[in-house]
């Protein structure tokens, strides 16, 4: 292959990889990450990061592409359990809306941002709750417990939180993080919604009264 069709095809591959410069509405200059110079110049998928250069965006984005419009990306409200905070909060949580098409029919799902769940939880187990308490009322809405897998093992500290709600009465030995989201629809499925502070107090029922690892009265 000659030098000049190589260059071609690089050329199309970058464009094809929409990695452009592209100038701010308002001139603001800053610090191009690869070698600091100023720039006005930011990348034009997320309008966030500044390069001087092509060259510069193209050297450096092995790293950048796991931010990148990440700022513009939808994201769900997770409630929060934290291991070494006193009471539970929202975090946000980007996703992607997906299908699944190996299956009989396309099934729909949604990808929970990895880095963002990485950060929080070792490994994702689920359990589901669809009651206030194992013998209440339905609650309009099930919730998908999510937890580090092998939070018994792994050597998580205890979670200080669930700890609190419960006055230290929960059979489980919780540890790590626990983050909660409300399931779109009644029937099993990895479509989730937003939870919020108002399921604080099915998981406290929860989190009292769930001793084994048997699916949960769903
Ligand atoms: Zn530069
Ligand atoms: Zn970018």
């Amino acid at each position: 292959m000659s030098l000049d069709l190589l260059l071609l095809l690089l050329i199309i591959l970058a464009i094809l990889l929409n990695k452009s410069l592209t100038p701010p509405p308002r001139t603001t200059s800053k610090p191009c990450i690869g070698c600091g110079k100023l720039t006005s110049l930011r990348c034009s998928r997320c309008h966030e990061a500044y390069y001087c250069s092509p060259a510069h965006i193209n050297a450096d984005w092995i790293n950048h592409k796991i931010t990148c419009r990440k700022a513009n990306r939808p994201v769900l409200e997770a409630l929060l359990f934290p291991v070494d905070e006193p009471a539970p909060r929202l975090v946000k949580i980007p996703y992607l809306s997906k299908v699944d098409t190996d299956g009989l029919q396309p099934t729909p799902y949604h990808e929970l941002d990895v880095p963002t769940m990485g950060r929080l939880l070792r490994g994702l187990e689920m359990k589901y709750v669809s009651r206030l308490g194992s013998h209440g009322s339905q609650l309009d809405h099930a919730l998908v417990v999510m937890y580090g897998s092998d939070f018994q093992l792994d050597g998580s500290a205890q979670n200080e939180c669930i700890a609190g709600l419960t006055g230290g009465r929960m059979p489980i030995p919780w540890a790590g993080n626990v983050l909660v989201l409300r399931q779109k629809g009644r029937l099993y499925s990895e479509t989730w919604e937003s939870a919020t502070m108002e399921d604080v107090a099915a998981m406290s029922r929860f989190f009292e009264e769930y001793r084994d690892f048997v699916p949960y009265a769903f």
